[in-house]
């Protein structure tokens, strides 16, 4: 039984939390909006939440604060001079009678908009907010990074975050330079694109599923991360990257389908325009296989990229690598993500992980394009060669080599099936695929960049488990 937390202080990220503070002073949730928009706008720079607030604010022109029903107005027109005073009173001081207008004059009722207070950069941002910003109420982030392990080539990033409850869970940042390397599928060998980041995160901490090729396994579960807690690590990840974040992916610690609800949310902040903004497109969610919420997934994230760890072939040899098979058998797993196929329209990821003596045969390869094909799967399989690096936490699997890697791809592209050979990325601080490791407990965790996938074969690839 996972247990409820909540975040306390309050994270400026956790959506329900602002929303509910604000309720609680009488603020407007559209103030809440225009400080994620400034947030999120500033993603590549320690912004902080004295900026949005204003510090030492002096203006004493509208001493009840609040902007009220006004308050959209004044974020779009922050500057406008006060209103005309009434009517009646420069008629009593003798003035300049009134000119006719063709629009009807300003309500004298109504209360002016107020001018931006100083030191703050959400023009309109009402007084009560300010003061809730300024206060340990709400924080701008209640995890900390611990370390940041900077890989030699400077493509990876390791980041090694403690939450509010002194769990740690690892984030990875993956650059992309298209000055880089050649890309032997383009004319002249150039590579495509402009400089990018992907981001893998964790949803959990630790993991049920027991994936014997897995340190994180090993662990048990022992808490969903809250929405707030994954948007942080998205947050420390866009401050590391030193590129523009592109890419999302779950495949972090813990399997993102368990926990459901915390992903979803996080996954909606993302992809909001006025907070992360990202594309749902570029955000891909991986799973163990979960079945009972792949068809949902299709319906509350529709446009939303699904990867399926597979790594078998046949129901006997999966449940010996993946405990929880026993419970989803293969032709209920491949029917949810059919379904999910037919509700999005989109390819489904295969992630599979060789295992030398196990699962990496060219046999296994005939048995995997055999069984895509009986389940009319569009899919693109992602070949993962194991990691050794894992020996040291006890798992032990074997390598299967360049030459068993490049035969069992052969295989399936020889059988019309897309596929990718997973590039390492990031050995050398222990980030690449199955390599992340929480604490001395295992927390083993794959690394990604997925966003080649369904590119030509040898593109980079995602990781393995879910
Ligand atoms: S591979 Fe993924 S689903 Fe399996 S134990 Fe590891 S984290 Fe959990």
């Amino acid at each position: 039984m996972v247990r409820r937390r909540r975040l306390d202080p309050c994270s400026v990220w956790d959506r329900e939390g602002v929303l509910r503070k604000f309720q609680e002073h009488d603020i407007l949730p559209c103030h809440a909006d225009a400080v994620w928009a400034y947030l999120g706008k500033h993603r590549d720079r320690d912004v902080p939440l004295s900026e949005v607030s204003g510090r030492g604010v002096t203006s004493t022109r509208r001493p009840q604060g609040g902007l009220g029903k006004r308050g959209a107005a004044a974020r779009i027109r922050p500057s406008l001079p006060p209103a005309p005073p009434p009517r009646a009173s420069r008629g009593l001081s003798g003035g300049v009678p009134p000119l006719r207008r063709s629009r009807a004059p300003p309500d004298p009722r109504a209360t002016p908009p107020a001018p931006p207070s100083p030191g703050t950069q959400v023009p309109g941002l009402p007084k009560a907010a300010q003061r809730l910003f300024r206060s340990a109420a709400i924080v701008k982030f209640t995890s900390r990074v611990l370390d940041a392990k900077v890989s030699a080539g400077g493509e990876v990033v390791k980041l090694l975050v403690q939450l509010q409850t002194g769990e740690q869970v690892e984030c990875v940042v993956m650059r992309y330079d298209p000055t880089l390397g050649v890309d032997p599928s383009q004319p002249g060998g150039r590579r495509r694109g402009r400089p990018r980041a992907t981001v893998c995160v964790s949803s959990q901490v630790g993991c049920q599923m027991g994936c014997t090729f897995c340190a994180t396994g090993t662990m048990g579960l022992k808490a969903n991360l809250l929405p707030a807690e994954i948007l942080e690590q998205v947050a420390h990840a866009c401050l590391h990257a030193r590129t523009p974040v592109r890419n999302l992916v779950f495949m972090g610690m813990g399997e993102p389908l368990d926990a459901y609800d915390e992903v979803v949310e996080a996954v909606r902040c993302l992809t909001h325009p006025r907070i992360f903004g990202l594309s749902a497109r570029h955000l891909t969610v991986s799973t163990v296989g979960v079945v009972p919420r792949i068809r949902p997934l299709a319906r509350d994230l529709p446009t939303v990229r699904l990867a399926l760890s597979l790594h078998a072939p046949s129901q006997a040899l999966r449940e010996t690598i993946v405990p929880t098979a026993r419970g989803w058998p293969l032709p209920d797993l491949l029917g949810a993500c059919a379904d999910w196929q037919r509700q999005t329209g989109q390819p489904l990821f295969v992630e599979y992980v060789l295992l030398a003596g196990v699962n990496a045969a060219p046999e296994h390869a005939r048995q995997l394009a055999a069984l895509l094909a009986d389940h009319r799967l569009d899919a693109v399989v992602n070949v993962i060669p194991w990691n050794p690096v894992l020996a040291d936490d006890g798992i032990e699997f074997e390598a299967p080599g360049e030459a068993g890697t490049a035969a069992f791809r052969d295989v399936l592209v020889a059988a019309g099936v897309r596929c990718t050979v997973r590039r390492e990325k990031g050995q050398d601080l222990a980030a690449a695929c199955g390599q992340l490791v929480v604490g001395g407990a295992g927390g083993k965790r794959q690394l990604a960049d997925i966003e080649d996938l369904g590119g030509a074969p040898g593109g980079r690839a995602a990781c393995a488990g879910g």
